[in-house]
């Protein structure tokens, strides 16, 4: 035992005092203690006849047998007897304890209130104390038991010995650890909970009250598709991801901050007695740091990207979950930006926010006052580099914020459902553009139209005929219009998405999937549904490297989408490393900032012309 010495040495001192209390009646032998102990149950009058048989062997047997485990201590505590339940929870032989005293293997915090309880019987103060103590059995393992300790005195009520009853309660007290535990500390990654962070952060904030000088900060982390690392690679490998990335969180913090795994792919970090934001973001440029090198997971090398919101504290946080709804309006900023970078709240953050929410619940008034444009960017044909048609894309210049970039107000419309209605005037302002430019474009092969379409607007049943009237209204053909729809839209009602994409089909509306390879569909469903292009996503063009690395990836798509008679569309091309790479794969056509950013439709025109002369 580690501890046995430091614990002999504490107990021999214990011992010390308890040996005042054992002047006044001298030590006892172990069968001498036995047979007193039966002494004070017996009776002073004559024994009926039945109780003859408890004589000093029954009684001994009886302790023996017994299923609780006992054991009989001397006036100093050293062990006299023990019962064989006793020696199999300690794990000692009999003769083993005799040569011990019950201190030496007493958690030696435990030691000093067992000592006072124990002189309080000697002095006749009680007769007997249950207490929960501490201990350790011989190979050393920690034992946690209900302890009932007894005084036995003989007829003249001198203390003759102590009777101690014992119940291992180590399962039941590792049981209760462990709920505990589940409480308060996330499963997979063995990091604090959402629970236990909340709490953590309302003490640091009610520290903050009384030092006012002090600051801490909450960065709110969330993975960047992890969604696609888990279903292309499987659950199993998401997991250990997770727990991967868990580590490498922990290791660019101090032992005083915390780490929390707020549930799914979000994590959380308190960063007490900071001197300022520059503490905070030094935190979030390792992170970002951390994560250059790629995770390894089974046989896969795994890039992950981290999206961070960061709040500093400051005088007049009252609440703990102000701040922490800071950081997530700052992480979704962040997320809107791209994802991979961190962005740090600020108040004016909060009123942009409620400035979106008002904007997309009565968006037909930005409309009104022409917040709401359209931008248009070139859809290329590598062979020639001619312009062979344009996708619309929506901008919203705000009087007060600025321009706002629809990664951040087309999901808040989503969720309003007032898309629905602002889809529909997007679909409509850019049939009458592009059939504008045919027209004072008579001599060029047709200039084609992409829109986007939302998940929302593919909910909706009656979507073809929306189409096919805004169609009629501005007189642009139906195959020059190209629907773009993410794989995500589709598939969140993938029975009722497909139903809609036939009936659009059969209006002669040519179909896209937008973003693809970032979403769920897995290759075979791709077949079920009725498309003509993939757009293959950017965030696989920019993989490509000069020399042509990394292009598997795109291979495949591309094999993919010849074997099913698809066309291609490579989005996010910005150099001409891109482009080669591209074509010596075979794609035909290409979007990106190499050739063209979105233009305003006057700029747009110019360059279709330059382009297409
Ligand atoms: P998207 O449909 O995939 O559009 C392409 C996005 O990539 C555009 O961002 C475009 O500006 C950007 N992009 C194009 N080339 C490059 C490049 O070379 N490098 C980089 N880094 N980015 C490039 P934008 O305009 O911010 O639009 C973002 C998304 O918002 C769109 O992604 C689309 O999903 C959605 N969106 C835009 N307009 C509409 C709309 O009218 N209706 C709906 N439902 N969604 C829209
Ligand atoms: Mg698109
Ligand atoms: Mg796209």
């Amino acid at each position: 035992m580690n501890n046995h010495s430091s614990v002999a040495e504490s107990a021999s001192a214990n011992r010390a005092s308890a040996n005042r209390a054992a002047v006044t009646t001298g030590a006892s032998s172990a069968t001498a203690a036995a047979a007193d102990a039966a002494k004070v149950t017996e009776p002073a009058a004559a024994p009926p006849a039945n109780q003859d048989a408890l004589n000093t062997k029954t009684l001994k047997q009886i302790f023996q047998l017994s299923p609780i485990g006992m054991t009989i201590l001397d006036l100093d505590g050293r062990f006299l007897s023990a019962n064989q339940s006793f020696c199999d929870a300690v794990g000692y032989a009999e003769y083993e304890l005799i040569a011990l005293s019950f201190k030496d293997l007493t958690h030696p915090e435990d030691v000093p209130l067992l000592c006072s309880l124990g002189e309080q019987l000697l002095a006749g103060k009680r007769q007997h104390f249950q207490i929960e103590t501490r201990h350790w059995s011989k190979d050393e393992k920690p034992l946690h038991v209900g302890l009932t300790v007894t005084m036995v005195r003989d007829g003249y009520q001198r203390p003759i010995c102590f009777l101690l009853q014992v119940i291992n309660l180590t399962a039941q007290k590792w049981m209760e650890a462990q709920l505990r535990h589940r409480a308060f500390y996330d499963g997979l990654t063995g990091l604090a909970n959402r629970a236990l962070f909340v709490n953590r952060l309302e003490q640091a904030v009610i520290r903050l009250e009384r030092n006012t000088s002090a600051q801490c900060a909450v960065l709110f982390l969330d993975l960047d598709r992890f969604k696609v690392i888990n279903d292309s690679l499987g659950h199993n490998i998401g997991d250990k991801l997770l727990s991967a990335l868990a580590g490498r969180l922990e290791a660019c913090i101090r032992r005083c901050d915390t780490l929390a795994r707020l549930g799914g792919d979000e994590f959380a970090i308190l960063l007490e007695d900071i001197d300022g934001l520059e503490d905070a973001i030094m935190v979030c440029d390792r992170i970002h740091n951390s994560l250059k090198t790629p995770f390894k997971l089974d046989k896969y090398e795994v890039f992950a990207n981290i999206s961070i919101g960061v709040v500093c504290s400051s005088v007049g946080y009252e609440e703990s979950s102000d701040l922490l709804r800071n950081a997530d309006t700052a992480l979704y900023r962040a997320k809107a930006q791209g994802g991979a970078c961190h962005t740090i709240f600020d108040q004016t953050m909060h009123q942009r926010a409620v400035a979106l929410w008002q904007m997309a619940t009565q968006a037909q008034f930005a409309v009104q006052r022409e917040e709401l444009t359209l931008h248009y960017q070139p859809v290329i044909d590598i062979s020639n580099r001619r312009v062979l048609g344009v996708e619309a894309l929506i901008r919203w210049n705000h009087p007060q914020y600025g321009a706002i970039s629809p990664g951040e107000f087309i999901p808040v419309m989503e969720e309003t459902g007032v898309i629905t209605m602002i889809g529909k005037w997007v679909l409509r302002e850019a049939c009458q553009q592009i059939c504008q430019w045919q027209q004072q474009l008579p001599h060029h092969d047709p200039i084609k139209l992409n829109v986007n379409l939302s998940a929302r607007q593919l909910a909706q049943k009656d979507l073809a005929e929306q189409v096919n009237t805004i169609l009629k209204e501005t007189g642009l053909a139906h195959k020059h219009l190209r629907l773009e729809i993410t794989e995500t839209a589709i598939m969140q009602n993938l029975v009722e998405a497909i139903k809609v994409l036939q009936e659009l089909r059969a209006l002669d509306v040519c179909l896209c999937i937008d973003d693809f390879g970032i979403g769920y569909s897995s290759l075979s469903r791709l077949q079920q549904l009725p498309i003509d292009i993939l757009k293959i996503d950017r965030s696989f063009v920019q993989n490509i490297g000069a020399k042509g690395e990394n292009t598997e990836i795109v291979r495949t798509i591309i094999d993919l989408a010849n074997s099913l008679g698809m066309d291609i569309v490579a989005e996010g091309v910005e150099t001409e490393a891109q482009l080669e790479g591209l074509r010596a794969l075979g794609c035909q056509n290409v979007q990106g900032f190499y050739f063209a950013k979105p233009m305003t439709p006057d700029i747009a025109l110019e360059f279709i012309k330059k382009s297409n002369q």
